[in-house]
Parts: structure tokens; C-alpha cells; sequence
């Protein structure tokens, strides 16, 4: 293949303008997601409307989360539902442009966008172009990413061009990208729990013949941790297998899909075994149980073991923003929650894992600074000493002995809490299951399922007395 016709191709592949026909009902599982890009749709439907009320609408939303989890598939949908241009180019190709076109190229996007205009601009993998800057830098991505910046600041609510970009990994990217004017809207798009499983099976089974042994729900429930893209994958191996068995697809084709699809899956320690899912869900309640039951603590608004990054599971609480400063209570309540996790895995399992790390580290951490930099202990009092976390902090040389009683505050610190952490989880066993339970069953729950539970079981112990 001569050079030439390579360069040909590469181009044309760079950017695609399409018409989009894909919609909102082809994305499943998703639901939360889609609702905050509504509001996209209808500015994009109706841009006037919105200029003349002189409404704020985003330049940029940046759309993350797993790979396959389905965010080409909502930018699509974006421009489908709002019947626009749909332009879309990764940035893993500028970046192995010849050097000087990535830069030409963002310019001519935008131009082009805003000819076709209202329209939606896609970039994948904008965090090819997009990385932190500094330290080994290349010329050529830095450019790229300086001229996208330029054409973002430059652009006005009557260009009608809104710019969707998607990565996986959130917390790479160059803080610029992320300013105001720039991607300052940011959805995350998260593998699926168990129901959301269900909704994209059928989205992709609707078309393929199923026979009376097919049970949905059933193959949700054995496939935690998959993505969308898997979900898609295994209908469409299922159906290769039953076009040549010269049948419809029933349980038998489906589950052995499920393996093939298991099998192939890079991501393989993303596909959780049930017990591993067990150990996370008993985790995760042990921090919303702690928090639930102290009253200083920060609401608990959701609990998920779907998993995301490196976590493989989420106890979620709002802070109360108000707050500027942090009495001792408050602190010490939050190690309480930090320590509820792995207090949770003792209480039930005879083994400990070590996916408390995390927790232990931030919890020892704050300890830490309650003992050295906010004078919360009685034995050290209002001093301020060298924290290793903290270098930089001015105090005075520590001698060996203030080392040693600066150890038994913070261990002093982390004890009571876990002694009270424990108290309450052993106190509540009946709760911790039955919570445990209901994340089991739907993989996310939030403050009303965990309220509808606990009042379940107020309700059983009054009949019980
Ligand atoms: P991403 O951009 O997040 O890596 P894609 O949008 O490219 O994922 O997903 C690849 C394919 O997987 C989609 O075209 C679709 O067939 C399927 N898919 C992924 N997520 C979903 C979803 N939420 N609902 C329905 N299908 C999905
Ligand atoms: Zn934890």
C-alpha cells in the first residue's frame, strides 16, 4: 500500500460526520445518565429558545466511566434524539498525526461543526490528547490539547455546537479541560447494576428469537461486573450458537455464552465472583450502618457494589457543605465510618482481605493530623509537631519520646473508634444482614431502600417484645 493512500484513509477515518440514528430507547441501564443529558437534547432541538431566556448551557460534557459501559452510544444518542450532525473523532488518532496536523485538525472540527451547526462534536479518548501536562511531554499531544482550549474559550451559546468527549479514567486529565466554559459538565456513566443488566439484554434480545426456557433476570443476576458492550457481546454470541444449532436461543446457548464472553474479557478481574460480591456488600454496610447509627455522621445517600476504578464498592454520604471548619466529634465519627468496613468483614468471615487499605490508611491519616495539627488529644495537647503526612508543616524537632506518645494518641484515636465502630455493628447483626441482603439483590441501594429495610425491621422487633 503506498504512502499516500494511507494518509487517505487515516483521514477519512479521522472524523465521521454522521446522522445519527440511534435514541434515547436503545441505551439502557443507564437511566440516571440520560436524565442529566435531557436538558442537551432540548437545547440542541430548540436553540433559540434557550439563547433568547439567555440560559447557561454547557460548551462541554464529559461522559466517564468503564469501557463499553455505553457512552459513544448516549453521544449518539444525543444527536439522534435531537435529529443534529454527529461528528466524532478519537483522540488516540491525533496523537499519531503527523506532527503540526492534530492542531489543524481540532481547527478544522470546529469549523466544520459550526457550518453544521447545532451539531454534536465527539471525541473518545480524550485522554490521549488530554493528559496532565508537565514531565516528559510531548509537543505534539500539547498542541493539540492548547488549540481544543482555544476553540473551546472561543465559542459562544449561538454556535449551538456542543462538544461531548469520553474517557475512563477521569483523573488523568489536565485540570484545564475541566474549567468552567470548558467540560464543566461531567456524567458519569457506570457499569450496571443488576436491573440495568436486564434493560440492555432486552434492548439487544429484542430482535434475536428466544425460546419459553429464556430467563433474563437469571442471567443478570450472573453476570455482575459486566459492561453494556459484554451485555451485547453475549447476546450475539448466543444467537451465533443457536443459528448453528438451526434453533432459537434458550437458557443453554445463553449460559454458555456467558462463559465464552467471561472468557475474553480482558478486564477479567472486573467479573466479581458471588463471593467476592459478598464480602463487598457485608463492607459496604459495615460504613452505612456506622454512619446511620451516629447521628454527627454525614448522610448516607447511596450504597453500590458495582465497581468503579479501583474500588469495588461504594458507601456514598453528603457532606454538609456549609461546614468550614471540623469540630473533634465529627472527625472522630467519620474514622468510625472508615473503620465500619473492615470491622463488618471480621465480624462476619474468619479470614480478613485487604481491600480495607484504603480505609485504614485515610482513617490512621486523620487520626494523625487530629494528634499533630489540631491539638485533639488530651495527652499531647494544643502543640503542633512534624506530621510525616504533612511535610512542610513547621513545629518543633521531635524527640524520640514525643514520637512514641504521638504513635499511642493516634493508636489511642483509632482504638476508641473501632471499639464504638464494633459496639454499634454488633448491637445491629440483624440489620447488617438485612441490609447486606438488599445490596446483594439490587447491587445499588439507596437512603429510601435502606429506610424501607430498617423500618421493616423495627416493625418485626415491636411485634417481637
Ligand atoms: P464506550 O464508549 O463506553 O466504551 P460504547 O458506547 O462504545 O461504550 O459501547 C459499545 C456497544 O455496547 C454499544 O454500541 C452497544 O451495542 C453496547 N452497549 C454498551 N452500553 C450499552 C447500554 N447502556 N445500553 C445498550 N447497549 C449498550
Ligand atoms: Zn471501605
Amino acid at each position: 500500500m503506498g504512502k499516500a493512500k494511507a494518509f487517505g484513509q487515516l483521514q477519512a477515518q479521522v472524523v465521521d460526520a454522521d446522522r445519527s440514528n440511534v435514541s434515547f430507547k436503545d441505551v439502557a441501564g443507564i437511566d440516571e445518565a440520560k436524565e442529566e443529558l435531557v436538558e442537551i437534547v432540548n437545547f440542541l432541538k430548540n436553540p433559540d429558545k434557550y439563547t433568547i431566556a439567555g440560559a447557561r448551557i454547557p460548551t462541554g460534557v464529559l461522559l466517564y466511566g468503564e469501557p463499553g459501559t455505553g457512552k459513544t452510544l448516549l453521544a449518539k444518542a444525543i444527536a439522534g434524539e435531537a435529529g443534529v450532525t454527529f461528528f466524532s473523532i478519537s483522540g488516540s488518532n491525533f496523537v499519531e498525526m503527523y506532527a503540526g496536523i492534530g492542531a489543524s485538525r481540532v481547527r478544522d472540527l470546529f469549523i466544520q461543526g459550526k457550518k453544521k451547526a447545532p451539531c454534536i462534536i465527539f471525541i473518545d479518548e480524550i485522554d490521549a490528547v488530554g493528559k496532565r501536562r508537565g514531565g516528559g511531554s510531548n509537543d505534539e499531544r500539547e498542541q493539540t490539547l492548547n488549540q481544543l482550549l482555544v476553540e473551546m474559550d472561543g465559542f459562544q451559546a449561538n454556535d449551538k455546537v456542543i462538544i461531548v468527549a469520553a474517557t475512563n479514567r477521569l483523573d488523568t486529565l489536565d485540570p484545564a479541560l475541566l474549567r468552567p466554559g470548558r467540560f464543566d459538565r461531567q456524567v458519569l456513566v457506570p457499569l450496571p447494576d443488576v436491573l440495568g443488566r436486564e434493560h440492555i439484554i432486552k434492548v439487544h434480545a429484542e430482535k434475536v428469537q428466544t425460546d419459553e426456557s429464556v430467563d433474563w433476570h437469571q442471567i443478570a443476576k450472573e453476570t455482575p461486573g459486566f459492561s453494556g458492550a459484554e451485555l451485547a457481546n453475549l447476546v450475539n454470541e448466543a444467537t451465533l450458537m443457536a443459528v448453528k444449532g438451526g434453533g432459537k436461543i434458550g437458557m443453554v446457548e445463553l449460559e454458555l455464552a456467558k462463559d465464552k464472553v467471561m472468557m475474553g474479557a480482558e478486564r477479567r478481574s472486573m467479573i466479581i465472583s458471588e463471593k467476592d460480591k459478598e464480602i463487598t456488600a457485608y463492607h459496604e454496610i459495615g460504613h452505612a450502618l456506622v454512619a446511620l447509627m451516629t447521628p454527627g455522621a454525614d448522610p448516607v445517600v447511596k450504597v453500590s457494589i458495582i465497581p468503579r476504578g479501583e474500588s469495588m464498592g461504594q458507601t456514598m454520604q453528603v457532606p454538609d457543605m456549609d461546614k468550614h471548619s471540623h469540630s473533634c466529634a465529627y472527625l472522630f465519627d467519620k474514622i468510625c465510618v472508615l473503620l465500619g468496613g473492615r470491622i463488618a468483614e471480621e465480624l462476619i468471615y474468619e479470614e480478613l482481605t485487604t481491600g480495607s487499605a484504603n480505609d485504614i490508611e485515610r482513617a490512621t491519616g486523620l487520626a494523625r493530623r487530629m494528634v499533630c495539627e489540631w491539638g485533639m488529644h488530651e495527652k499531647i495537647g494544643p502543640v503542633v509537631y512534624n506530621n510525616m503526612d504533612h511535610p512542610g508543616m513547621i513545629g518543633p524537632a521531635i524527640s524520640e519520646q514525643t514520637a512514641v506518645m504521638i504513635d499511642e494518641a493516634v493508636k489511642d484515636i483509632i482504638q476508641r473508634a473501632y471499639d464504638y465502630a464494633k459496639k454499634i455493628l454488633l448491637e445491629n447483626t440483624l440489620l447488617l444482614n438485612g441490609l447486606t441482603q438488599e445490596l446483594l439483590d439490587k447491587e445499588t441501594i439507596s437512603a429510601a431502600d435502606i429506610e424501607r429495610v430498617m423500618g421493616h425491621r423495627r416493625g418485626l422487633s415491636c411485634h417481637s417484645v
